[in-house]
């Protein structure tokens, strides 16, 4: 909250005229704070009198910080599928968990998850919330954010973290903001801080320019969303034993104000370019959406799943769920060939954990190069088609 010193106030309405979003306004000599006002702390930088300060704090959080303990993971289940984003968040979760000396939670939330919560004991959990009720079958928004709050309330983990898909990105923040607690999204690195215990959230911020790690030293708990394939799941241990805690929420968390009509899955973007084991990969270099058909024959040539860079999203040659980097999918197959990419920090962000990378550039400095394990320097318009006439000739097609 932005508070004015209304006795050390001179009234110069230089605060007016440095907010970035227009938020104050001078009335009666006084600085008058809108609701647009993000506390962002420009007026205050700017008042030389010193009549302005941001409190903090004052909806909790700030607390006592030793009552929050713990590591919890909210684990997606949609339409009878575990997202496979939960059990790498399970991973990290039993690293930080163990390094913290506390317990790692995973909290299930849907309809009909039959041996699911089994599952995530088996790949790390001490402890599985099941929230396993019919008005959870759609995922929504309201309901969700209820339970999974309610649930963070009573137990009080230090740390909670999920999966940075369409479903985390949708309600997580909301959850962040019921309990007054920060959210750094997209992180790429989650460690701990050995002389307070602090997460320390690293993600690219600047374009993708700096890494930026982000702590959270007076709230709890502190949360963070993790891109599919950032982090590594463990290896499963069906021996693992672990307690199952059924959840029963009251009525007033369970009951939507969304009702889901229908549901429809588009066949064009059904495409989880995140799974696959090989992707070849297009960028501008293909020239056209006629060019880039070079990819989709090189792909099927290797019953492989195409990708492509921003640039060629942007151009309409392929849909948004094909996009690999910073704003698109981060992707970790066995085999990443990038035909006509120049390497952009935004483009390697998402592709560079992959197992072996080949890249086909004309250009023998393009900065994929840097990241490439075996290079092809040459025009992918001659390169592609004799490689799709070899592989070819090997399969005996
Ligand atoms: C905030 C932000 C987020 C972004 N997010 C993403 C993202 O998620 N994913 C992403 O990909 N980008 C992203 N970008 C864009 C990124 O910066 C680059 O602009 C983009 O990746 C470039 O795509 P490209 O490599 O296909 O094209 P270019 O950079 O134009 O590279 C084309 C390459 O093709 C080569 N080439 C040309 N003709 C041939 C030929 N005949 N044979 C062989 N090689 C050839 C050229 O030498 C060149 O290296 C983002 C940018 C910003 C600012």
């Amino acid at each position: 909250m932005l508070k004015i010193n209304e006795e050390v106030c001179i009234g110069c309405g230089i605060c007016e005229s440095s907010c970035p979003f227009g938020s104050i306004e001078m009335t009666d000599g006084l600085p008058l704070v809108g609701d647009s006002c993000t506390l962002c702390g420009a007026c205050v930088e700017s008042c030389d009198v010193e009549a302005l300060s941001i409190e903090t704090g004052e909806k909790g959080g700030k607390a006592d910080l030793n009552a929050w303990k713990g590591v919890f993971v909210y684990c997606e289940y949609r339409r009878g599928v575990l997202a496979p984003v939960s059990l790498e968040l399970l991973g990290i979760g039993r690293r930080l968990a163990e390094i913290r000396g506390v317990q790692l939670s995973a909290v299930l939330i849907g309809n009909e998850t039959g041996d699911t919560a089994t599952q995530l004991i088996g790949y790390g959990a001490d402890t599985v919330y099941r929230v396993d009720k019919p008005e959870l079958a759609s995922f929504s928004e309201d309901s969700y954010t209820a339970v999974l709050t309610s649930l963070i309330q009573e137990h009080k983990p230090e740390i909670v973290l999920a999966g940075a898909t369409a479903i985390g990105r949708s309600f997580i923040p909301a959850v962040a903001t019921t309990l007054n607690a920060g959210l750094t999204a997209d992180c790429t690195k989650l460690e701990i801080r050995e002389d307070d215990g602090a997460l320390l959230q690293t993600r690219p911020a600047f374009g993708g320019n700096i890494m930026a790690t982000i702590v959270c030293p007076d709230h709890r708990p502190q949360m963070s969303t993790v891109r599919p394939k950032v982090m590594k799941a463990m290896e499963f241990d069906g021996d693992r034993q672990g307690d199952i805690v059924e959840v029963s929420p009251p009525s007033s968390e369970l009951n939507s104000r969304i009702k889901v009509l229908e549901s429809v899955v588009s066949t064009e973007t059904n495409v989880n370019i995140q799974e696959s084991e090989i992707l070849v990969s297009g960028g501008r270099g293909l020239e056209s959406d006629k060019g880039f058909e070079l990819i989709k024959q090189l792909a099927d040539s290797m019953d492989a799943n195409v990708s492509a860079s921003r640039a060629v999203v942007d151009a309409g040659w392929i849909p948004y769920p094909h996009q690999v980097g910073q704003t698109g999918k981060t992707v970790a197959p066995k085999l990443y060939i990038a035909c006509g990419i120049s390497g952009a920090v935004q483009h390697v962000a998402g592709m560079q954990s992959s197992e072996t990378i080949v890249a086909i550039n004309r250009d023998e400095n393009a900065p994929i190069f840097d990241v490439a394990d075996f290079g092809l320097v040459g025009d992918v318009f001659e390169i592609i088609p004799k490689l799709i006439r070899k592989i070819e000739d090997k399969r005996g097609s």
